[in-house]
């Protein structure tokens, strides 16, 4: 028998066969008292886990387009900007401010590493009329998690400069708690951490961003979220809802909820430990000096070229993970840990990459297989 395909990636990530079930229920129309409920539901659910008081919007786009919807949201042309690039996510904000005809400072963290407190807090000095602070909460390519709650310690007392925070992989796989914390603009993704079809990106502003949003001057119009703070008011969104998103969110959120955040975030943590321990017996790696939760990088020896290893685990055990990215092309397996995992999928997945890299460790299919059964009853979930 084949085994069932199994989605590894750091997003877009295995469904929960009740979220296939809602996502092929008939369509609702957007303007029904039925969905009303949904979307009034989600709305008030949504906030728990951005751990907020203040409004969260749902938008229709992919994850890059709630990262667009925080800047353009909070900055005017020529407002300084420090992006933090540690990897591709990272440059791509960098280059979207820049587009934005944003005058962006780019600060360059080696890959693999995550940013100096330190460091940021040297640039902020530097350059005192900073609008903003661009960073991820975790930096999918390279698989790092940035110290965002110490670098929000730096901007929060400072009046004129927000922290915006890419937190498509971390939001739903960690906690992030904006208010807590003083994240100033947060963006999460439904492919990622929320388990849903890519499509949807959801987005919050502090108190003291709101004040920016009634003043910034980049163009805005579908992402024009004071727009769409209205239209919630009134019980709807601005244009036609994501009734088949935002219908599965609302049973993803319940889901999450009944078991208690702290554990779904445990779940995830525990998949991550697991694939730290296993991909180092196996004979990797860890590439990230901080590791995120939601995504592990294993790096694989010199002489084996990891794009290979990927593509055969696809075709040949029904498997997907990622590969890395540019400097990282073939160097690294990214194994996304967020989504409807199963301990079967992890243990098939470790069975799968010693079968095909057996070379890199002395471990036999059938050790690993006995200790994943001891490492469960020592880490149940
Ligand atoms: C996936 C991801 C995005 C958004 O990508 P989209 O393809 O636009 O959804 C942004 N930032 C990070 C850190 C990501 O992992």
């Amino acid at each position: 028998m084949q085994d069932s395909y199994a989605l590894l990636a750091p997003g877009p990530v295995n469904l929960h066969p009740k979220v296939r079930e809602l996502l092929s229920a008939p369509m609702l129309h957007h303007r029904t008292p039925e969905f009303d409920k949904i979307l009034a539901r989600t709305l008030q659910n949504i906030k728990k886990i951005f751990q907020t008081e203040q409004s969260v919007y749902l938008i229709s786009c992919t994850g890059s387009g709630g990262m667009e919807a925080l800047l353009v949201n909070t900055c005017s042309p020529g407002d300084k900007i420090i992006a933090i690039n540690s990897g591709k996510f990272g440059e791509r904000w960098a280059e979207m401010a820049r587009v934005f005809g944003l005058n962006v400072i780019e600060e360059k963290v080696n890959w693999g590493s995550a940013v100096e407190v330190k460091r940021v807090e040297e640039l902020l000095s530097q350059h005192p009329d900073t609008r903003a602070v661009l960073c991820q909460a975790c930096e999918t390519s390279t698989a790092v998690r940035h110290p965002i709650e110490k670098i929000a310690q730096l901007t929060k007392p400072l009046p004129n400069t927000l922290l915006l925070v890419d937190a498509i992989t971390a939001l739903g796989a960690y906690s992030i708690p904006m208010d807590a914390w003083g994240v100033d603009g947060l963006v999460g993704g439904s492919q990622k951490a929320f388990m849903l079809p890519t499509g949807m990106s959801f987005v919050s502003f502090s108190q003291k961003a709101w004040g920016f949003v009634k003043t910034a001057k980049l163009p805005r119009f579908y992402f024009d979220v004071r727009e769409e703070d209205k239209a919630n008011k009134k019980g709807e969104t601005w244009f036609s809802s994501n009734v088949a998103i935002i219908r599965a969110l609302d049973w993803v959120l319940s889901d999450i909820f009944s078991k208690g955040l702290p554990k779904h975030f445990a779940e995830i943590e525990r998949r991550a430990a697991m694939t730290r321990h296993f991909g180092e017996r196996l004979g990797f790696k860890l590439y990230s000096q901080a590791p995120a939760a939601s995504v592990t990088a294993l790096q694989v020896p010199e002489g084996i070229d990891s794009q290979k290893v990927r593509t055969q685990l696809e075709q040949e055990k029904n498997i997907t993970i990622m590969g890395g990215q540019d400097q990282l092309k073939g160097k690294v397996l990214r194994v996304g840990h967020m989504g409807y995992i199963t301990d079967d999928d992890m243990l098939r997945l470790f069975v799968g990459l010693k079968e095909l890299v057996p070379q890199i460790s002395d471990i036999s299919v059938e050790q690993v297989k006995i200790e994943f059964a001891k490492w469960q009853k020592e880490n149940p979930c």
